[in-house]
Order: C-alpha cells, then sequence, then structure tokens
C-alpha cells in the first residue's frame, strides 16, 4: 500500500500549502494549486522526450504530478524515477493498447493503468505479447507503403525508435523523411495511417486487461473514451460493464475531446461514479499538446493514490 496518500514533494511545491503532516488533512477542492499530469509518453514508447528529459520538462513546466504512461511498457519507469526533479511527484503507469471484441469487427481502445505491480507475471507476458506483434504490425505496413512505392524502410524505423515500443508515430516520421506527407498530422489522414495503411494490432481483450491491472494492484482509466476524432468509439453500455469489472475512472479532458464529448464523459462518469482525470497525453515533438494543457485534479488524484498498492508514488527526492 503507498505510505503516503498525500505526497509533500506535491504539495510544497505549490508554494503557499507547505508540507502536510496529517494524513487527515483535507486537500483543497480545487486542481489549480497543484498541477497534475497523468497521461505523458517518453521514448520508451512514442514521445520524444526520454524520461530524464519529461520528468525535468514535467517540473520546469511548473507540474507538480507527472504519471509517465508509454504504450504497452514500464521500460521508462526506471529512468524517470532516477531524474526525478525535486517538486516532482512520478506516478508510474501505462496506456495499455486494448480491444473490444463484443462487436464485428472490433474497435480498439486505450487503458491507462496506474501503480501496477511491473513484475506481475500474467501483465508482463500480455505487454510482452502486445509489444512484438506492434512490430509484427509495423513492419506490414510499411511493406503495404512500400509496395505502393513509397520509400519507408522498417530497419531505420525500428532504430529510430531505438528500442521502445514501436507505434504509428514512429512511421509518420518516416512518411515525412519519405517526402510523402508534410507533418505528423497529414500522415495520420485518412489517405495514410489513419485508414489506409492502417492496420490492427493484436490488443489486449479489455476485460483481461483491467483485470489483470487490479490483480497487479493497478488502477486502470480509460483514456480519451469519446474521442470520436480518432475513429470509432465504444458505447456507454460497455463502460457499465468495465466500471463492474473493475475500471476506475474515464479522462474527461483530453484534447481530442470537444466539448461536448468531455461533458458526455463527466456525466457518465458521475452516474457510475468513476473519477474523472484530464491529461496532456504529451507526446514531445510527435504531437502538438503541451505538457500541462489539461490536468487532473487532486481528489480525483486522491481516488487513485487509494486504489493503487503495486507501487507507490515517488515523492520529492529532494
Ligand atoms: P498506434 O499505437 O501505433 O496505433 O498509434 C497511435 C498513436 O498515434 C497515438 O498514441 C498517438 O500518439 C498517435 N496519433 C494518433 N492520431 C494522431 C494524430 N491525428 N496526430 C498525431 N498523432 C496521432
Ligand atoms: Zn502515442
Ligand atoms: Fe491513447
Ligand atoms: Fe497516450
Amino acid at each position: 500500500m503507498n505510505s503516503q496518500r498525500f505526497p509533500a514533494g506535491a504539495w510544497t511545491a505549490a508554494g503557499s500549502l507547505g508540507p502536510v503532516t496529517s494524513r487527515q488533512s483535507e486537500p483543497p477542492d480545487t486542481g489549480s494549486r497543484i498541477r497534475i499530469d497523468l497521461h505523458t509518453h517518453s521514448t520508451a514508447s512514442d514521445g520524444t522526450l526520454t524520461p530524464e528529459e519529461l520528468v525535468r520538462a514535467a517540473r520546469a513546466t511548473g507540474l507538480d504530478v507527472l504519471a509517465i504512461t508509454d504504450h504497452d511498457t514500464t521500460a521508462g519507469w526506471e529512468r524517470a524515477a532516477a531524474a526525478r526533479p525535486p517538486g516532482l511527484t512520478l506516478v508510474r503507469g501505462a496506456e495499455l493498447s486494448c480491444r473490444w471484441y463484443g462487436v464485428e469487427p472490433s474497435i480498439p481502445l486505450h487503458l491507462l493503468g496506474y501503480l501496477f505491480d511491473p513484475e506481475s507475471p500474467e501483465l508482463v507476458a500480455e505487454l510482452t505479447r502486445v509489444r512484438a506483434a506492434r512490430e509484427v504490425r509495423g513492419e506490414r505496413i510499411v511493406e503495404l507503403l512500400r509496395a505502393d512505392g513509397i520509400d519507408v524502410d522498417w530497419t531505420e524505423i525500428r532504430a529510430a525508435a531505438s528500442g521502445g515500443t514501436v507505434g504509428r508515430p514512429h512511421i509518420a516520421q518516416a512518411l515525412i523523411r519519405a517526402g510523402a506527407v508534410a507533418t505528423t498530422a497529414e500522415a495520420f489522414t485518412p489517405n495514410w495511417l489513419g485508414e489506409r495503411y492502417r492496420l490492427p494490432k493484436d490488443d489486449i481483450d479489455v476485460f483481461r486487461a483491467v483485470r489483470l491491472l487490479r490483480q497487479a494492484g493497478g488502477v486502470p482509466v480509460m483514456a480519451h473514451p469519446r474521442a470520436t476524432k480518432r475513429g470509432r468509439i465504444v458505447p456507454d453500455s460497455l463502460i457499465v460493464e468495465l466500471a463492474a469489472a473493475g475500471l476506475a475512472g474515464l479522462e474527461a479532458e483530453h484534447e481530442d475531446h470537444s466539448p461536448a464529448e468531455r461533458d458526455a464523459v463527466r456525466a457518465l462518469a458521475a452516474e457510475l461514479g468513476l473519477l474523472v482525470t484530464g491529461s496532456s497525453d504529451f507526446h514531445g515533438a510527435h504531437k502538438t499538446v503541451r505538457l500541462g494543457a489539461y490536468t487532473t485534479g487532486v481528489e480525483a488524484y486522491e481516488r487513485i493514490l487509494a486504489a493503487g498498492s503495486g507501487v507507490g508514488v515517488l515523492t520529492d527526492p529532494g
């Protein structure tokens, strides 16, 4: 269990509050003082900042709490932990590539998992399998592109991912290098990786992912559940079922949600008693969104800390 539900670093870094000495202390009812970003990527997956650069950038931008949530891997945890600057509390997590098989064709979705045991055998096996499936799928996408005369090279793409989880953003960069598209955003349009050259991954069944995360002491939160701009979304009825199966929360504030979509997520979360997060989903130069562009309130953060037992948060090192 976490010994510290109120990380001292987060509070002192906020400036006016001072250190919290008692677990009974009431947090403020707003996230405005303490800035919490619970969804970011590093070079361990498809972000462009190394884990060290990510934690430093987080503090430099005024964040008090940062979660590192690379796709299907915990490979960045140690480096982020070792480099965390004074004043920054680190939440270790991952974004799991999941799929709902309840409809045909199945729908991909992302689950953020926080504070899970990174050595939980079944979870480790699933993450290893999904990363391998991403490699197979990436190479196939490259074959399709090459068959259409686009000069992209799988070996080069893998090298650019430098051992991290390979994703379409890495292929998007190769498309830019080949002169096929001008920007990452263009690479994700339907003519390219958005549809024509988009292949499904062999993802984790979402119910299994919720169960494995919980079993590992983790806290599952569905990422951007209403992001229609990314493709098909799952129905509310699935979220109801997942909540019964152990889903803890929903990400509402996200750049891919319209204001109406954010409201809908909040309403559904309230109905189901789920916590609500907001996060940047920062990817460095692979996206335009800035660290801390969206944040999570203290109350939701506290609920995540209370529910997570696989690993604790890492508080202010100095
Ligand atoms: P993959 O996990 O390989 O399917 O790729 C999904 C990743 O691509 C997401 O995590 C984002 O980082 C990125 N992505 C998806 N859509 C866009 C977009 N429209 N512009 C930039 N990046 C995107
Ligand atoms: Zn990504
Ligand atoms: Fe995502
Ligand atoms: Fe993400």
